[in-house]
């Protein structure tokens, strides 16, 4: 028997049209504080003349730039002189550089007690605000918070400066595994993924698999829902809603529209929103149908596992390297983990949505974001002050981190706005739920992704995970604490991993006094590790039970009561773990 998906859509309160909206004009970012590494401008008194500025700087014995941006020997410094002073309208202001050993600040306090000098500041950055031209860009709070929905100023992933460093680029897929997407959506459109080798010189209708993937005219998606009998699912029209023939239009439509745009509507192209990747592809998998109860008249988007399943491994064979899952179940079908798995081995980031039911994931689990793999990403929602919502699902093991999600579904402009239909009273909507959080992570992934793609599956779930902004409010209702930021993660240094250590396994003892003692063996594969953490399931989660130091291969779990136990192990070191090692099972039972 099938199980049914439910979407998980909270709130779902929406304007229908944007003539609502207050309009507040663009918000100009601050100037970011970073500054040339090592660089200092140091400006001497004049009045003590050349010789003793000379002397002032000999103590940090530095390069000087001159005008021209020529590196010269401190002593050759010449106020005087055009081609041997830094700036010409003020040859007493000397652009220097240090030794790394000593850097900016150190040289700036250096400088700073010696009486002959009037100043010493850092070589600040100065960088284009890239706040995008979108027109509704100034309504996504999430991307930069300026206080605009009475909510509280930078509760936002920081967005624009991430942009100052990278806006996505084609390379990077992301399937969406939802009810379908608005290809044609004019803020969409552009960024939509299409199969290359099912198109062009009539091959999108040419009823032959042309690139031999299994799937007819596949050229931008599939439908894979099975379902219904009637011909608007399992087809190659992956669009959003199209399951019933003149379906009118439902709070609940447009969902996988909606995640799209989140992680990848088209940036800065004067249209509608900004996605988080102003350049990504969309690649749009179909699983759901809106279901028309005949009986009760209510309209409910449904899937089943099998579709979710073919939707993933459509994903691992078409290229994409992230996966949205925008919704969940309850039931655990080992399909689906399989399914996720398959990605895991493909290198593919799957962000999954914790769920809208208030309830805690570590004991009410709910699938896919409550599979124990390393390639999930469960993520529950925010509100615009940085606290997590109160309909958000939650879990100190089972839920990884927050993102910006909305929250009162009786206000709208708390939520989230992105594309929706393609006609002009519903081009864009606000929406509320974990299904809008997930794709906040899915957009920073591909940012972090396409910025830097020697990176593995791995390393970018580490840098996400690592760099999110610390909220108190989930320090205790998630894994690492904190709330998704784009620029940290774009800026993030590269995690050294230590190798996973394989091979463990577990051998039972049976104590005199009736107790268990368990000893798990492994072999150690890494030498940078500064140790292994141990962990072993209770009820539904995994967690820290110890960790033993580097080099270790036997760990000790001593007086157990009777019971079935299961273990992995990571090795970690001051970057982060390891991937985890398969679970071994502990049976004291004899
Ligand atoms: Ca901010
Ligand atoms: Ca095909
Ligand atoms: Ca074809
Ligand atoms: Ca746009």
């Amino acid at each position: 028997m099938k199980k049914k998906l439910m979407v998980l859509i909270l709130g779902l309160v929406f304007f229908a049209s944007l003539f609502f909206l207050r309009l507040i004009t663009s918000s100009q970012e601050t100037i970011a504080q970073d500054f040339v590494s090592n660089e200092v401008l140091v400006k001497l008194k004049p009045e003590a003349g050349k010789e003793v500025a000379i002397a002032v700087l000999d103590a940090l014995r530095p390069r000087v730039v001159n005008y021209l941006g020529k590196e010269i020997a401190f002593s050759d410094w010449n106020p005087e002189v055009k081609s041997k002073s830094s700036f010409l309208g003020d040859p007493y202001l000397v652009h220097i550089r240090v030794a790394e050993d000593i850097g900016t600040e150190k040289a700036i306090s250096m400088l700073k007690n010696n009486p002959n000098v009037e100043y010493a500041e850092p070589n600040f950055i100065i960088r284009l605000n890239s706040v995008p031209n979108d027109p509704l860009f100034p309504y996504q709070w999430s991307l930069n918070n300026t206080g605009q929905t009475g909510g509280t100023t930078d509760a936002d992933i920081d967005a624009p400066e991430a942009w100052n460093i990278f806006t996505g680029n084609q390379e990077t897929v992301i399937a969406i595994i939802d009810t379908g997407i608005n290809y044609n959506h004019e803020d969409l459109a552009e960024n939509i993924w299409v199969n290359v080798d099912e198109c062009g010189a009539g091959k999108e209708t040419d009823k032959i698999d042309n690139d031999n993937n299994g799937y007819v005219d596949d050229w931008r998606g599939w439908d894979f829902y099975t379902g219904n009998p009637i011909p608007y699912n399992e087809d190659n029209d992956p669009k959003d809603c199209d399951g019933w023939p003149g379906a009118p239009f439902y709070y609940y439509s447009y969902h996988g529209t909606h995640v799209a745009g989140i992680a990848g509507a088209k940036g800065n192209n004067a249209i509608g929103v900004s996605g988080i990747c102003w350049n990504a592809k969309l690649m749009s998998l179909k699983i759901f149908y809106l279901y028309y109860d005949l009986g009760t008249g209510e309209i409910e988007p449904i899937s089943s596992t099998d579709a979710a399943i073919k939707a993933i491994d459509y994903a691992i064979a078409n290229g994409a390297k992230i996966i949205n899952a925008s919704w969940g179940l309850y039931n655990d079908p080992s399909g689906l983990l399989s399914a996720i798995s398959r990605a895991q081995q493909n290198g593919i980031l799957f962000i999954a949505s914790a769920g809208n039911d208030s309830s805690n994931n570590d004991v009410h689990s709910e699938y896919p974001a409550s599979y124990d793999l390393d390639n999930i990403i469960s993520v529950l929602m925010t509100d615009h002050n940085d606290k997590k919502s109160e309909r958000s699902n939650y879990g100190k093991y089972s839920v990884d981190l927050g993102a910006p999600g909305g929250s009162d579904p009786s206000q709208s402009a708390f939520n989230i706005l992105s594309t929706a239909g393609e006609n002009a009273d519903h081009r864009y909507l606000y929406h509320a739920g974990t299904s809008m959080a997930a794709p906040h992570v899915a957009g920073v992934a591909a940012l972090v992704r396409g910025h830097r793609p020697y990176l593995s599956w791995w390393q970018v779930k580490t840098i996400l995970a690592k760099s999110v902004d610390k909220i108190s409010d989930l320090q205790n209702v998630t894994r690492y604490g904190g709330r998704i930021n784009a620029y940290n993660a774009l800026t993030y240094s590269t995690p050294i991993l230590p190798d996973p250590p394989s091979g463990l396994r577990s051998f039972v003892y049976k104590r005199d006094d009736g107790w268990y003692d368990i000893n798990l063996t492994w072999t150690d594969n890494s030498d940078d590790e500064e140790g292994f953490i141990i962990y072993r399931n209770s009820g539904n989660v995994f967690w820290e039970i110890d960790r033993v130091g580097p080099n270790t291969t036997e760990y000790w779990d001593y007086e157990l009561p009777r019971g079935y136990y299961y273990y992995y192990i990571r090795a970690f070191n001051q970057d982060g773990e390891s991937v985890k090692t398969p679970q071994v099972a502990a049976k004291a039972i004899g």
